[in-house]
């Protein structure tokens, strides 16, 4: 962690500590000191990425604010992706027992020839991704993930990142998200989760979002705040196993779902 993060860390833990009347959370570790799955680098920054008014709109505690800057705001100084972008690469990987970065493994004849469809970019993925021959990208809003114009049993692989918290009926996104798989395929995917909760949705709450309000369609409002229970909208939708894979605990996971 840089001086001046470091420093920014400490004002907004003395600034919650201030207004919530009671000590602030001890930090959740050093900085990731682990490996970038996407590259293969090992130099990480962080920034804090998050702002008072979302964390007031999601009334997240100062840790709980701390892991998620941690998940969005930790970029491997190589590939410039963050812990979330990297917990979906290793994911990717690890399902097809690759024992290297993704960007290595996108060059074996397996990586070359897979058939994957991106909902939105996926992080910076896309960028390592983008001139497989048979990745395609259908963009969230403007493609309505729940209702997916491809062929039963398309592709082998269906990613998206910090995607479904967005979809306002995220089992029936998933649903086509399987629907697209062969037998064999996986769904993986990033949210952003609060560990400490249960999922909720947003119905009836003031609109909030993950970026900024002014520019951002309200098709970027968050439908489902997600919490500890996340795992089980696989199955409603018709998945028939799911696998966790966790980068670093609790700021970065990816979800699995296997048809
Ligand atoms: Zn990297």
């Amino acid at each position: 962690m840089t001086n001046l993060t470091s420093r920014a860390y400490t004002l907004i833990q003395r600034l919650f500590t201030k207004k919530k009347g009671r000590i602030g959370p001890a930090l959740v570790g050093p900085d990731y000191s682990g490996y970038c799955f996407v590259c293969g680098g090992q130099d990480f920054s962080s920034a804090v990425v998050l702002w008072q008014e979302l964390i007031d709109e999601w009334g997240i505690s100062p840790e709980e604010t701390e892991y998620i800057n941690r998940q969005q705001g930790t970029t491997c100084n190589r590939c410039h992706n963050n812990l979330r972008s990297i917990a979906l690469a290793k994911a990717i990987v690890t399902k097809y027992n690759f024992s290297g970065p993704l960007s290595y493994f996108l060059k074996t004849w397996l990586g070359k020839n897979l058939k994957i469809l991106s909902i939105n970019t996926a992080g910076g993925l896309h960028e390592i991704l983008k001139n497989l021959k048979n990745y395609q990208v259908a963009e969230y809003p403007e493609y309505d993930m729940t209702k997916l114009s491809f062929a039963d049993e398309t592709f082998d692989l269906v990613i998206h990142s910090d995607t479904l918290e967005h979809v306002p009926s995220p089992v029936l996104g998933l649903q086509e998200c399987r629907r697209v798989l062969i037998a064999k395929g996986s769904c993986i995917f990033t949210i952003p989760i609060i560990i400490g909760r249960l999922s909720a949705d947003r119905k009836g709450k003031k609109a909030s979002y993950h970026g900024n309000s002014a520019t951002l369609s309200n098709d970027w409002a968050v439908q489902t705040e997600y919490g500890a229970d996340a795992w089980t909208e696989g199955f409603h939708a018709g998945f028939s196993n799911v696998q966790i894979h966790c980068l670093e605990f609790p700021s970065a996971f990816a979800i699995q779902f296997n048809k």
